[in-house]
């Protein structure tokens, strides 16, 4: 009897842009924001960074990150701090397996932001 292998069927990974997965969270403690990321973030940082005693984290909003803008008109999901944005954000790889992890789990939430579902 011929065996049917299992393969996991991997959809094309999107450009961040049109994504946005990694930016969302329900947690107020997932972005942590080390003393140089709050440095980086310049004038930014008192709007976007909450303290809970000497930890710092990035501000949520609407499900996900507070600096996360989301364009209804384009679909798109841009940073507005991305060039100083947190040492967290820096490390997470579009393609890696935390990014593809990312996906997997919460995938769904930008298109709900959106106003649009698969
Ligand atoms: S989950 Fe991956 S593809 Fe999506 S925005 Fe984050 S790094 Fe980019
Ligand atoms: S700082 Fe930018 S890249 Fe990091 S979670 Fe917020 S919106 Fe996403």
């Amino acid at each position: 009897m011929m065996g049917h292998p299992i393969v996991t069927d991997s959809p094309p990974i999107p450009e961040c842009t049109a994504c946005g997965a990694c930016c969302f969270s329900r947690l107020a403690t997932y972005i942590r924001v080390s003393g140089d990321d709050y440095q980086r973030l310049g004038e930014r940082a008192e709007d976007l960074v909450w303290f809970d005693a000497n930890r710092a984290y990035m501000r949520m909003s609407d499900g996900h990150c507070a600096a996360l803008v989301v364009h209804k008109d384009t679909g798109e999901f841009l940073c507005s701090v991305y060039e100083t944005r947190p040492q967290t954000c820096r490390d997470l790889a579009r393609g890696s397996g935390a990014c593809l992890g990312e996906i997997d789990t919460k995938g769904e939430r930008p298109l709900i932001a959106l106003g649009r579902s698969r």
